[in-house]
């Protein structure tokens, strides 16, 4: 028989690869059909956990096994399964939540350029929130990722928060903290590292291989092998390779980088050696950003993300930390973070599992609210990281797939309508530490002075007649809600002044009101504790901003607010992540018109038995009247108020603000000492 002399005897072998690799993709694209099958039945029926972790482990059992019968290894079957699974979950979430409906196009910012690990990992999660070509945009940093995010040009931004060999990404962190940016969804990315060459370019030519610093501290069992090769920083991996292709000629024949395959692809680059990596397991974490939430199907195995701040006091990390623990709650990642504002103090990022509203972490949360002093949501997404033994994270429990809208408010403890209360010993109430005052739980304080600051001198005078009777906060208004225009306003910022300046010299932490949102800064600058009044309860993007400030608020009950509407506007507060708030009940408008207002005194041992957050007492406001004051203050620290707020002036005849009601020095001394045998009998600390 003749033979045909260019017949390359590989030929045919790589017809019978050809054709295998058409069948691999013939069949991956039916696997993926039938996954899609699945997802409609599962987007029918609610009920239907959205991953079954117990038939992912069986699949896994006897892929693994076919596998080793069929004399592969197992480490590859198994990387090659978790590719599939993953991109299966991905498809069946993208099309539940309804993510690729038709022509969903969606932009995604990240940082460097295509070719870069952070460009791989955004265009594989991308794939899976949008149909047809989303938008990838590089950035050059991960700051300007953050910043086009927030202006809108991109939906989402896709940042990378850490690696298994080089730890945590403090630039990402920081940019996450400083910013109103939710966790959509995360992204575990294999870094596969090769070297990359210009085409004919040989092992032996090489003198310098440039890439990422991290990337050249991850290769360096390989880079050390070869000789008289230096190492060259580059801003990145993708760059390195592009350099190749644009740099000076000379460059062309002696150097190398360390790059993805895709970005040796996309710059004509020959590939060297792959899998340089010191150790096997090289993968980054990456964070999708968003500026909405968008929580997950509860059924789905989620983690959730938060930041918060302890009271600065023992022990704070480790209470806070045994919430999650009695709750079997698992934390998957804690760092703290330094505040520049506030040097040696931290906030701690944290990450758990669990979806925010499954049972279990929604009641962890309820009661780290109480021994926290800020606390922010970061956002649910569903979890991507799976444990080294190769199982999956396990799925939550069925739960309700439409997690339901509060309507209660959530610094509401859980109780049904008629049950008994809870025994006290179970409840965790907020302690607050304001300077070297603490309010809340064992604790009994007292804030007193002028309505109004009128001068420097009026308010050193209050400050120390104040301090002399036992006073331990000094209050005093910059900025008056006055019911007529034509009363006195308040002085304004000069009065934040002499306030502060009365609080320092007497050594009092202080109060005063904050009217309005563009006040904040002033007061905030000035004062230690910040007071929403009365008539600013329902003012409610006033509190919306408060929520995000990092100092106490003393709530102030409005006149005619029901205890429902009154621990709704506290949640404006907690919700935006400030736990520092002091409820204070003032009086109520009633049909009685012998007083100002009608003190409801039954809202102390309510919202004790409602919320965990201290409640003061304002008597001032509810009397109006100087001899009602004393007895109503006595009869509220009776009621276990955990401190109250009281008007006092050196001189009341001359107060410009409220002089009916301000107490004299001989007023104060009456109370104090009707207050002292109350307290102590309750053995709380005054
Ligand atoms: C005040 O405390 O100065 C004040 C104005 O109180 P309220 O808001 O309770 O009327
Ligand atoms: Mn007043």
């Amino acid at each position: 028989m003749e033979t045909n002399p260019t017949t390359d005897p590989l030929d045919p072998i790589r017809k019978e690869i050809d054709e295998a690799d058409r069948q691999l993709i013939q069949i991956l694209a039916r696997r993926f059909e039938a996954v899609k099958k699945v997802a409609s039945v599962k987007q029918a029926e609610a009920d239907q956990p959205l991953l079954d972790t117990e038939r992912e482990r069986r699949v896994q059992a006897s892929w693994i096994q076919d596998a080793e019968a069929l004399g592969l290894s197992a480490p590859f079957a198994r990387r090659v399964l978790k590719e599939i699974l993953n991109h299966s979950r991905r498809m069946q979430e993208g099309l539940i939540e309804n993510r690729q409906g038709p022509g969903r196009r969606v932009r995604c910012g990240y940082q460097g350029q295509p070719g870069s690990y952070s460009a791989l990992a955004a265009s594989h999660l991308l794939a899976h929130r949008s149909t047809g070509e989303s938008g990838l945009v590089g950035y050059g940093t991960f700051q300007e990722v953050g910043k086009a995010l927030l202006n809108g040009d991109v939906d989402y931004g896709l940042l990378p928060v850490e690696n298994s060999i080089g730890g945590s990404i403090a630039d990402v962190n920081r940019l996450i903290c400083d910013h109103a940016l939710h966790i959509v969804d995360e992204e575990v990315w294999q870094v596969e590292h090769v070297l990359a060459v210009p085409p004919g370019t040989e092992m032996a030519d090489l003198r310098v291989i440039r890439s990422h610093p991290a990337a050249l501290t991850q290769c360096e069992t390989f880079l050390s092998s070869l000789e008289d090769v230096r190492r060259e920083p580059w801003s990145d991996t993708a760059t390195a390779a592009e350099s190749l292709r644009s740099g000076p000629a000379r460059e062309r024949s002696d150097t190398g980088a360390i790059c993805s395959e895709e970005a040796a692809n996309l710059h004509g680059l020959d590939v060297l050696a792959r899998s340089l990596a010191d150790r096997e397991c090289n993968e980054t974490r990456f964070l999708l950003l968003a500026r909405q939430p968008e929580p997950p199907d509860p059924r789905l195995p989620c983690k959730t993300s938060m930041l918060f701040r302890v009271n600065h006091h023992e022990g704070a990390l480790v209470r806070a930390l045994n919430v999650f623990a009695d709750a079997r709650v698992n934390l998957t990642r804690i760092e703290s973070r330094p505040q520049p504002d506030m040097p040696w103090e931290y906030l701690f990022f944290v990450d758990v599992e669990g979806h925010v509203d499954s049972p279990a972490l929604a009641g962890a949360l309820r009661n780290l609210r109480s021994c926290c002093s800020h606390l922010r949501m970061l956002g649910s997404y569903p979890s991507r990281t799976r444990k080294q033994d190769g199982h999956l994270d396990l799925a939550p429990a069925a739960i309700p797939a439409v997690p339901a809208v509060p309507s209660e408010p959530s610094c509401i403890r859980e109780l049904p309508p008629m049950a008994a209360p809870e025994p006290r010993n179970d409840r965790r109430r907020s302690t607050i530490r304001i300077g070297p005052v603490i309010l809340g739980e064992g604790h009994f304080v007292l804030i007193s002075g002028p309505c109004a600051v009128e001068s420097l001198e009026q308010i050193v005078d209050a400050a120390r007649m104040v301090r002399a009777q036992g006073a331990t906060m000094l209050r005093g208004g910059a900025f008056k809600p006055r019911t007529s225009p034509h009363a006195f306003q308040g002085l304004g910022a000069e009065g934040l002044v002499y306030l502060q300046e009365a609080g320092r010299q007497f050594e009092l932490p202080t109060v005063t009101e904050v009217l309005t949102i563009e006040d904040i800064p002033a007061v905030l600058a000035h004062a230690d504790v910040l007071q929403v009044g009365a008539r600013n309860m329902h003012n409610f993007a006033l509190l919306k901003e408060l929520g995000k400030v990092n100092k106490p608020v003393i709530l102030k009950r409005g006149m005619s607010a029901t205890i429902k509407e009154f621990l709704l506007a506290a949640e404006y507060l907690l919700n935006g992540g400030n736990l520092q708030v002091i409820l204070c009940e003032r009086g109520i408008r009633t049909f009685e018109t012998s007083t100002r207002a009608t003190l409801d005194l039954s809202a102390v041992p309510v919202l004790k038995r409602l919320t965990h957050l201290p409640i003061i007492v304002d008597p001032s406001h509810a009397a109006g009247d100087r001899e009602l004051v004393v007895p109503l203050a006595l009869a509220a620290a009776a009621a276990g108020a955990d401190g109250l707020i009281v008007e006092a002036h050196p001189r009341p005849q001359e107060a410009l603000c409220d002089k009916e009601q301000a107490l004299n020095p001989d007023d104060l001394a009456l109370m104090t000492a009707g207050l002292r045998p109350i307290v102590a009998a309750q053995g709380r600390i005054w």
